[in-house]
């Protein structure tokens, strides 16, 4: 995740709650129907332990080979064709010198349909991270940020790979490498497609799901980006069937571009991204493997999983939307943050000030609920005013 506006939107995701009520239910609950993609929970798990070792070095410079190493072993081992013609490999160039900086990763399950196997969809994580500070002698592991994504993307490649989980439209698993560097990683390879750009249908990724934003909103992940891709929604509501974790609907306007979405966003391409947001320790070197919630991430990555399963097997993939579409449940996802941002135990220790526009923003979050339709205004008024409160106060 690069460094800027997350809390906003972390709020701001929370805006919807597109699960309704989950079932509580220990992690693989039987709850979950029997059509979702199913990722072994030890597995995940694993490979954040592995990836955020010692031995990766934060996943940059000195670590940077083995992190590769260690992705294009587990394509191979399942599988998975190479993504960009002969190769699983994509250098990345600067432009100005010609020097290769970095190195994007893709393998591919081609679809079984003879019509939708042309279309795609890319689900995806950065894969680098910050790397060893040989000043401070620190290393910087980014177990959440962002092994946790890559630990899901392995889990899902290895899940489709299997011949009777064959999708009808053809995926593409993207590694991209310089996510915490302008992600240059990411815009490169939006340039560089290995197939045309009408033909990618929709672009996934997740950014550190491992955690819970400041500590609180512990059943939440946040999924930004079905404002643009609005029948996604229904996509999630069914995914989100029997899980111990709900999907909150941020705006991206709440949150500005954090991840690798906006390379496809300003090409118009549906996308959808999904991060449990920033803690105190995100971009620190205490951004350990020993701190994040296992049975979240797993359930966070058979969710992710799901969605694109549902995405290659739809008739269609509807378009960009040119308006953005707000979604309903927004509104009330924001409550439901701020009420857990005033409990003891967020231990955010809201000042008087901010205590009262929290108070404030429930009312007039209420009577905006009661209203048939809420305008483009009103809307804004609430984010701006969850905006203040998630920079002031976490
Ligand atoms: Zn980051």
């Amino acid at each position: 995740m690069t460094r800027l506006y997350w809390m906003v939107p972390a709020l701001i995701g929370i805006l919807i709650s597109a699960a309704g009520p989950a079932h509580a239910g220990p992690p693989g609950s039987t709850r979950v129907p029997a059509s979702a993609v199913a990722l072994d929970a030890e597995a995940l798990k694993a490979h954040v332990y592995r990836l955020a070792s010692e031995e990766f070095a934060g996943r940059r410079g000195a670590g940077s080979e083995k992190t590769v190493a260690y992705i294009l072993d587990h394509f191979q081992k399942h599988g998975l064709k190479p993504g960009f013609e002969k190769t699983y490999v994509q250098e990345v160039i600067q432009g100005t010198t010609g020097k290769v900086i970095g190195k994007n990763l893709a393998a591919m399950v081609e679809g079984s349909d003879p019509v939708l196997s042309r279309e795609w969809i890319i689900l995806s994580a950065h894969w680098d991270h910050l790397g060893h500070n040989a000043a401070s002698g620190k290393t910087y592991a980014g177990a959440d940020d962002n092994a946790s994504g890559v630990a899901m993307l392995l889990e899902a490649a290895a899940w489709f790979a299997r011949p009777e989980n064959r999708p009808k439209r053809s995926i593409l698993f993207v590694a991209f490498d310089l996510e915490e560097f302008g992600l240059f990683g990411s815009r490169y390879f939006a340039a560089h497609m290995p197939f045309g750009e009408p033909d990618l249908k929709l672009f996934v990724t997740a950014d550190m799901i491992g955690r819970s934003m400041a500590g609180i909103c512990r059943e939440w992940v946040f999924v930004i980006g079905t404002e643009r891709l609005p029948e996604s929604r229904n996509w999630l509501k069914q995914a989100s069937l029997g899980r111990t974790i709900k999907a909150g609907l941020l705006g991206t306007d709440l949150v500005g571009v954090r991840s690798d979405y906006g390379p496809f966003m300003t090409r118009k391409v549906p996308y959808l991204f999904f991060s449990t947001g920033e803690c105190k320790e995100y971009h620190t070197s205490e951004d350990r493997p020993e701190t994040l919630d296992y049975a979240k991430l797993h359930q966070i990555s058979e969710l992710i999983g799901t969605i694109v399963k549902t995405a290659a097997t739809a008739p269609e993939i509807p378009a960009w939307s040119k308006e953005a579409v707000a979604a309903t449940e927004e509104l009330g996802v924001i409550a439901a943050v701020l009420e857990e941002m005033k409990l003891p135990e967020s231990g955010l220790k809201l000042g008087g000030y901010q205590l009262n526009m929290v108070e404030k923003t429930l009312v007039s979050i209420r009577k905006l609920l009661l209203q048939n339709k809420i305008s483009d205004s009103d809307r804004r008024g609430v984010i701006r005013a969850a905006q203040f409160l998630m920079f002031t106060a976490l």
